[in-house]
């Protein structure tokens, strides 16, 4: 049985710091959800205020017909939401009622069939169920690591000491699905949601690291959402690397740089790791600029828009890339690996160095330059 190394204090405060959330009036209510509570819009909570698609970044729309619109929705009549929202995730995040507008609007699109729109990425979403897969095995006492299907887009990143003694889980039978999301499905990743808790829990481990945040956000949220319980604790890997780190801390050369952070997507269904990346960055000298563009107000990487709208695309991650500028930031890093290729070949337009979290932490251990 492989179990990664200890806890650290400061993520015990950052544990702490969840516990007292809901005292301080703040939003933990994806932490005590029961079978079904976070993927069920509830009608009852929902006042129909329309401030989850005003507040939308990728549909423009007044805070009227804002209201008409999700009242529409509500109601099961035709709205031109259902074709326009991107499956950025983020209403869900907003909504002040927690009536999870986000888990309505994408069982409309299923339902409308919006998924139709993009069949090859469907068709490659269907065919990563089936990548090969294999179990890289490390030291008895080494950290599991689930890479899912999306490590070959980033290999060089499982290198160094923080990657010692690590076990590494890859391919189809690891992948969480999450992705089906940005095309408005949610069906496949419940169907196999089961088989893919069972296929890694196979391997024994009491904790298993999630390289993509997809992935956490699958085993942390949407498994248990669709009843199926998660038999090993999940670890984000900001908690990975910040626990690493900690154990390395001797090494540490504090980079003493200002680093934007792009927040993915699927963090909207887990805020709690956003604690872990801002100890991450105080431990190795990383300033995050303030940016209008921060936290629960994060936009898309660009990727998903991609397929849907190639223009928008372009315009978000220009925005995106100018605020993190402007803000001040020579360095956006960022956590998910499709975040990384997005904005890799945009980055130098802005001045920008694009780098992935755990090759800045590299850079902090003095393994690899940056900059
Ligand atoms: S889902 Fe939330 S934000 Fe949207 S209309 Fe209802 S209460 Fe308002
Ligand atoms: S999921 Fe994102 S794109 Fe869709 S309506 Fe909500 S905020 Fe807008």
């Amino acid at each position: 049985m492989r179990v990664a190394g200890p806890v650290q204090h400061t993520a015990y405060r950052s544990e702490w710091g969840l516990l007292i959330r809901p005292l301080l009036g703040m939003r933990d209510w994806r932490y005590d959800f029961k079978k079904g509570e976070c993927i069920m819009f509830h009608e009852d909570r929902c006042t129909v205020c329309g401030d989850c698609l005003s507040w939308c970044p990728y549909i423009e729309i007044d805070e009227e017909d804002a209201r008409k619109e999700f009242k529409k929705i509500i109601d099961g009549d035709p709205s031109r939401v259902i074709s326009e929202c991107v499956s950025c995730m983020g209403c869900d995040e907003i909504c002040p009622e927690k009536a999870n507008p986000f888990s309505l609007i994408i069982k409309r699109q299923e339902a409308q069939g919006e998924f139709k729109r993009f069949e090859k990425a469907k068709q490659n979403m269907e065919l990563a169920y089936s990548m090969p897969s294999e179990i890289r095995t490390g030291s008895e006492d080494g950290p599991v690591i689930d890479l899912c299907t999306v490590w070959p887009m980033t290999p060089h990143l499982f290198e160094g000491v923080l990657f010692e003694g690590a076990t590494f889980l890859k391919g189809g039978r690891y992948f969480c699905g999450i992705g089906f999301y940005h095309i408005g499905m949610e069906s496949p990743v419940e169907e196999h949601a089961a088989a893919v808790v069972e296929e890694v829990a196979r391997c024994g481990a009491r904790e298993i690291v999630c390289f993509h945040d997809d992935c956490y956000t699958f085993f942390k949220v949407k498994a248990p959402e669709f009843g199926v319980e998660v038999p090993f604790r999940v670890v984000s890997w900001p908690e990975f690397l910040y626990r690493r780190m900690k154990e390395l801390e001797e090494r540490i050369r504090p980079l003493d740089v200002s680093v934007a952070y792009q927040r993915p997507c699927a963090s909207r269904y887990t805020p709690e790791k956003d604690a872990f990346v801002d100890d991450l960055f105080e431990l190795i000298g990383a300033r995050k600029p303030s940016r209008s563009f921060e936290g629960v107000r994060a936009l898309c990487c660009g990727g998903s828009l991609v397929p849907r709208d190639y223009e928008m695309s372009n315009r978000i991650k220009h925005q995106n890339l100018k605020d993190a500028a402007d803000a001040g930031a020579r360095i956006m890093v960022t956590l998910c690996p499709m975040c990384f290729l997005n904005l890799r070949k945009r980055a130098p337009e802005h001045n920008l160095l694009l780098t992935t979290i755990s090759d800045l932490c590299r850079a902090a251990l003095g393994e690899i330059a940056i900059g």
